[in-house]
């Protein structure tokens, strides 16, 4: 017993031989507290300069020592044992606190780049594996330490671009011992600067990718202005848009690209809508909110979707044969393609005298552009061919037995077959309606005017 106080009075109370900590043991006699009163004095000043040098030459050995030796001095003087350590705490808690109010003040010298150094900074002035150490009687400093990286990491995130510093340095803080009421608290402003941080990473990692779609986005809608401008119409539009981008790709983007996909759906839909409002164009406007229904977005854009998808087919069932050529049943009716004609109603006949009096009205049929253009294509095979057999029969009749005559109206005759047959050839090769009367009188507007007498022929007297 006295050979161990005599090292512990040398070599540590005296001298300040800090190597006695690494092999310290338990000793009957530190239970005394006649020794406790005698040592104590000595004792607390050898402890808080050893506590403190060990600290500040980061020598986490020693440290580890110090704090796990047994604590020989009066409970009254746990002040004066971590005077030292609290102290040079307190300054580098200054030091951080100075760092912020520059940053606030904006008086920082720090840059977007240079402002990473804090993360260091911080850090080394608070080395978590050595607070962590520390007893009890450090609770309240350790959560000042807390709120102070906590208050520099709200000062940067206001203050600069990058992300990773505040995050670094508030998931730095929560390692360090808070005491149980205050962790929540900071746990909880890491989770939410994590999550931003983690969005930023992703939308930097994918900007490429979300530029390209960005594009599309632009396309999307300066096909959106020259439709309403009328300078395309709706079947090039759609033609255009499905050129454009690959809907399986759109699809296949992860979450980070939600924002852009409802984006590009939504426009998509003002498309259609253009195409509607300015050309009436029903059949383009359709297969265009069809693509829009094909874009993965959430269950209540999906919804908006579908509702347009069924009033456009709503108003196709209506306006069947207006909204579509009635003659192809496929394309968007042109206005310089319309047929037109007159449709006769006879209001009154008398026989004595003998009168008839009508009233008539000129209709016009919507067709698109291709039917009129084979339409007049089968319009002249039959004129043709018409000529062409009267032709031949005049010149045969004159030769047989100079009856020009009749031979002349026999080969028209089979110039009119030839030619009608020729004409229909083209028409079901297109696979479209002729132009016939009879043909137009089965289009759906028709059919009214002629269930109330109406005819294409004007009646006679
Ligand atoms: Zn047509």
């Amino acid at each position: 017993m006295f050979q161990f106080f005599g090292k512990l009075t040398n070599e540590f109370l005296i001298n300040g031989n800090s190597a006695l900590f690494n092999n310290f043991k338990q000793d009957s006699i530190f239970k005394l507290s006649e020794f406790i009163d005698f040592v104590s004095p000595f004792y607390c000043v050898q402890f808080d300069k050893v506590l403190y040098q060990s600290f500040e030459k980061n020598n986490l050995e020693l440290f580890t020592s110090i704090i796990k030796a047994p604590q020989l001095f009066n409970p009254t003087d746990v002040n004066l044992v971590f005077k030292s350590l609290t102290n040079l705490l307190n300054s580098k808690i200054s030091e951080i606190d100075q760092i912020r109010n520059e940053i606030e003040n904006e008086e920082s010298n720090y840059d977007e780049d240079s402002i990473k150094d804090i993360i260091g900074i911080v850090k080394r002035n608070f080395p978590n594996n050595f607070l962590n150490l520390l007893p009890t009687y450090f609770q309240s400093q350790i959560l000042k330490i807390a709120t102070s990286i906590n208050r520099l990491s709200n000062a940067i995130w206001d203050a600069f671009e990058t992300t990773v510093v505040s995050y670094e340095l508030t998931g730095y803080l929560i390692t360090l011992n808070i005491d149980g009421l205050d962790r929540p608290t900071f746990e909880n402003n890491y989770k939410i600067i994590k999550k931003r941080h983690d969005d930023k990473t992703e939308q930097k990692k994918n900007a490429p990718l979300l530029k390209k779609w960005a594009n599309v986005l632009l396309e999307i809608r300066e096909l959106i202005k020259r439709t309403d401008d009328k300078k395309i119409k709706g079947v090039v539009g759609f033609a255009s848009l499905n050129n454009l981008f690959d809907i399986n790709e759109l699809n296949a983007l992860p979450s980070f690209a939600n924002e852009i996909r409802s984006q590009i759906a939504f426009s998509i839909r003002s498309l259609s809508i253009s195409m509607w409002n300015k050309h009436n164009d029903i059949k383009n406007s359709i297969g265009t909110i069809k693509l829009a229904m094909k874009i993965n977005v959430s269950a209540d854009d999906s919804l908006k979707f579908k509702q347009d998808f069924e009033e456009l087919t709503e108003l196709e069932k209506k306006y069947r044969g207006v909204l579509i050529c009635h003659f192809c049943e496929k394309n968007t009716p042109d206005e310089d393609a319309k047929i037109s004609k007159t449709m006769y109603k006879e209001t009154s006949r008398t026989y004595f005298p003998r009168r008839v009096q009508f009233s008539y009205v000129d209709v016009e049929i919507p067709r698109c552009n291709s039917c009129k253009q084979i339409h007049s294509q089968g319009g002249g095979q039959k004129s043709l061919s018409m000529v062409i057999g009267a032709g031949v029969g005049v010149i045969i009749g004159a030769i047989a037995d100079e009856h020009f005559i009749i031979g002349g109206l026999l080969g028209l005759g089979i110039g009119w077959l030839v030619g009608s047959s020729q004409a229909s050839g083209t028409y079901s090769n297109h696979k479209i309606k002729d132009d016939s009367s009879d043909s137009i009188a089965a289009h759906p507007i028709l059919r009214s005017r002629f269930a109330e007498g109406w005819t294409f022929s004007k009646p006679s007297a």
